[in-house]
C-alpha cells in the first residue's frame, strides 16, 4: 500500500475504485501505486537537461523590495520554467545578509523554494579544490592550461533529473548580519581609497592581470607559511581553525607526484602557483581580470566620486568571489550594471571564455528573450511527459 499523491484511476491490481495514481517521481521514472494494495507500476521518463541560472541580490531586490513590474513578470516566468524542469536556480546563502529585512521577505522565500527546487551550490572550498586538482594534474602532465569546468562540481546533487514532489527545503539564514555588513563597508572603503593610486598607474591591463595573479599566489604561500610557523610554535589551535588557503597548499604538498622529499614537493607546489596552469583556474583567472579591469576603469576616470563609488560597489568583494568561483558552472547569471560592465569587458569576457550569458538591467530584454528560448526549446518528449509526472502543473 502506498501513499498516492494523485489518485487518478481504478487499481489494475485490486480493482479498488480511484485508488491508483502517482506516488512520487524519482529522477527518471514516475512511481504509481495503490492506496489499498501493493500493486505498483513504474513509468519511465525521458532524459532532461536543465539550464542553470544565478540571480544576484540586485535582481532579487528589484523583485521583492522594489516590486518593479518588469522584474516581477520575469520572476514569474523563471518560476514557471523551473516548474517545467527546464531551469533551476541553485540556492546560495552568500547574498542574503540584508534580505530578511525586506518587506516581501516571505514572497522571496517562496520564490527561492520554487526556483532552487532543493538544489544548492556546493561550498566554495570544494569547488576551488576541484579546480586546483584539475589545474595541478594538467601542470604535471604538461597539458594546455585551459580547461572546461566539470559542471556538476558546483552543485550539491544531480541537476538533470525529474524532481520529487517532496523537494528538500533550502536552508535558512546564517551568520551575523551586522558583522557581515560592517566588514563589507570597511573593505569597500579600503578598496576605493586605493583608487587614487590606481589613477596614476602606468601598467597595462595585461600587467595588472599578472600582478593580481602573482599576489594571489603569494597569498596562498603566505597562508601556508603562517600555518607552518604556528604549528612549529606549538599553537595547535591552528589545526582546527586555520585559513582555508593554507589547506589547498598543504594538500598539494602531500601529493607524491610533486617530488620525493617534502622540500621538493614544496618547491614544486610554489612553481605551480606561479604557472599558467594556476592562472587558468577560473577562480584565479576571473577574479584577477575583474580587478584588473576595475583598475583600468578607474584609470580612465570612472568612480571619481568616493561616496558614490562606495555605494555602487557595495557587496563587490562578495560578488567577485562568487562569480569567479561559480560563474563558469552557470548557463546564465544576472548581476548589477557595474558588475555587468566588468564581466563583458574584453579582459574578463565571461561569456566568450566560459559560455556564461551575463544579464543586468542594461539588457533585461535579452534576458527575457533568453528565458523564452529555454521555454521554447523544451523537447516534445519532455513537455509531453510533464502532465503525467506533475498532474497539477499547467503546461
Ligand atoms: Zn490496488
Amino acid at each position: 500500500m502506498a501513499i498516492v499523491s494523485y489518485p487518478m484511476a481504478d487499481c489494475p491490481g485490486c480493482r479498488g475504485s480511484m485508488s491508483f495514481g502517482n506516488v512520487d517521481v524519482y529522477g527518471s521514472f514516475i512511481l504509481r501505486g495503490c492506496g489499498r494494495c501493493s500493486y505498483t507500476e513504474r513509468v519511465p521518463l525521458p532524459e532532461i537537461h536543465k539550464r542553470k541560472l544565478y540571480l544576484d541580490q540586485s535582481f532579487l531586490s528589484l523583485v521583492f523590495k522594489a516590486e518593479d513590474g518588469r522584474y516581477l513578470a520575469i520572476a514569474e516566468k523563471i518560476k514557471s520554467i523551473c516548474a517545467k524542469q527546464a531551469l533551476v536556480v541553485p540556492y546560495s546563502n552568500l547574498h542574503e545578509d540584508e534580505t530578511h529585512q525586506w518587506k516581501h521577505y516571505e514572497a522571496l522565500l517562496d520564490f527561492i523554494k520554487a526556483t532552487a527546487r532543493g538544489h544548492e551550490l556546493r561550498p566554495s572550498y570544494e569547488v576551488i579544490q576541484a579546480q586546483f586538482d584539475t589545474a595541478l594534474e594538467l601542470w604535471l602532465t604538461e597539458q594546455n592550461p585551459s580547461f572546461a569546468v566539470e559542471k556538476n562540481d558546483a552543485f550539491d546533487k544531480e541537476i538533470d533529473e525529474w524532481e520529487s514532489y517532496y523537494r528538500i527545503d533550502v536552508g535558512g539564514y546564517y551568520g551575523d548580519i551586522e558583522k557581515i555588513r560592517a566588514a563589507k563597508i570597511t573593505s569597500i572603503t579600503g578598496l576605493v581609497d586605493t583608487f587614487d593610486a590606481w589613477r596614476d598607474s602606468v601598467h597595462s591591463i595585461e600587467e595588472h592581470i599578472n600582478l593580481e595573479l602573482a599576489s594571489a599566489a603569494e597569498g596562498y604561500i603566505k597562508a601556508y607559511k603562517a600555518y607552518l610557523e604556528k604549528v612549529d610554535a606549538g599553537d595547535y589551535d591552528v589545526l582546527v581553525d586555520r585559513p582555508i588557503n593554507s589547506k589547498y597548499v598543504e594538500r598539494m604538498v602531500r601529493y607524491e607526484a610533486l617530488g620525493g622529499s617534502l622540500a621538493e614537493r614544496v618547491q614544486s607546489t610554489f612553481r605551480f602557483l606561479y604557472s599558467p596552469n594556476f592562472a587558468a583556474m577560473p577562480a584565479q583567472s576571473i577574479s584577477a581580470r575583474i580587478y584588473a579591469e576595475l583598475r583600468e576603469q578607474v584609470r580612465r576616470g570612472a568612480y571619481a566620486n568616493k561616496a558614490k563609488a562606495i555605494a555602487r560597489l557595495s557587496g563587490f568583494f562578495f560578488d567577485v568571489d562568487h562569480i569567479s568561483i561559480y560563474g563558469p558552472y552557470f548557463d546564465g547569471i544576472v548581476v548589477d550594471r557595474s558588475m555587468h560592465e566588468l564581466l563583458r569587458s574584453n579582459s574578463v569576457d565571461l561569456s566568450g571564455r566560459w559560455g556564461t550569458k551575463v544579464f543586468s538591467a542594461s539588457n533585461l530584454d535579452e534576458f527575457d528573450v533568453w528565458l523564452g528560448e529555454i521555454e521554447q526549446a523544451i523537447p516534445a518528449e519532455h513537455r509531453g511527459a510533464l502532465p503525467s509526472a506533475y498532474p497539477r502543473l499547467l503546461v
